[in-house]
């Protein structure tokens, strides 16, 4: 199996005459938590929804596991095993932490779509497995005790464990997160970092966006900056703390 997991060559997007992203080729390599760090307007974001599908690229490729997935649907990535989070976590508010998860897309066979509709109390079933998997990874990310309540009641630090719980039920194997700990206060901040090191360590992969350089220099290795929608520096953890490209990039802003 090839080291390396998910992979760009020549990346690019404009809107009007701005590049967003521009000839981006980058390489995450399975097993890491890649840091990809950048000012505000870098093109982070961007480059996220050019990965999962959310926006299609004027030009260059997307390969994932080896396989070109370039133009696929978001849906179709995430059965893939490609899974993200939203900078801006958008629960259905009214609904229940619980149900919000249970509502989070699996990534099933054609078998198991079908199945309910074959079998008598089959769909019962289904709801039961898809419940107790959500209970489950609802008290992996610590939000168990607020299952029940409403999902607009919760804080901002508890939907982005709310989003990774959503993520976590297609079981994906790699996630990426948009800036994860911001406005999230420290204490949930640093439950979030536990499950997903934790997360690392049973080998899902991770790129995680984070403005917070600190951040990123505590928690991923390598690191990947982008800097008016060009990669700037790719390097290890260590090389990047004495980078002075990446400082001026950041000192620019
Ligand atoms: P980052 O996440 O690094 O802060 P973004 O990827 O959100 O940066 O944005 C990169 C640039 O692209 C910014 O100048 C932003 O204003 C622009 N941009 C992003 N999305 C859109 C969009 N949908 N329409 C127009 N411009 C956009
Ligand atoms: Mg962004």
């Amino acid at each position: 199996m090839s080291d390396v997991l998910l992979q760009t060559r020549g990346l690019a997007r404009s809107f009007g005459p701005m590049k967003a992203v521009d000839d981006v080729s980058i390489a995450v390599r399975r097993g890491t938590i890649t840091g990809l760090i950048g000012p505000n307007g870098a093109g982070k974001s961007t480059l996220f929804n050019l990965l999962t599908g959310t926006l299609a690229a004027d030009s260059g490729t997307v390969m994932l596991g080896g396989a070109d997935v370039t133009g696929l649907s978001p849906d179709r990535l995430f059965g893939r095993g490609l899974g993200r989070t939203f900078q801006i976590p958008r629960p259905f508010a009214r609904m229940s932490v619980l149900e919000n998860v249970m509502l989070a897309p699996l990534r099933q066979t054609g078998e198991r779509l079908w199945g309910p509709f074959l079998r008598p109390g089959a769909m019962r079933d289904d709801e039961r497995r898809i419940r107790d998997r959500a209970l489950e990874v609802l008290d992996f990310v610590t939000l168990a005790p607020l299952a029940d309540h409403p999902a607009g009641k919760i804080s901002g630090g508890q939907m982005k464990l709310l989003e990774l719980a959503r993520v976590l039920m297609g079981d994906p194997e790699i996630i990426l997160l948009d800036e994860p700990a911001a406005g999230v206060n420290p204490t949930l901040a640093g439950t979030l970092i536990e499950k997903i090191e934790e997360l690392n360590r049973q080998g899902k992969t991770f790129v995680i966006i984070e403005h917070d350089m600190d951040f990123i220099m505590r928690h991923c290795d390598p690191i990947i900056a982008l800097a008016e929608g060009r990669v700037v520096f790719e390097g290890t953890a260590a090389e990047a703390q004495a980078n002075p490209v990446l400082l001026e990039a950041y000192l620019g802003t």
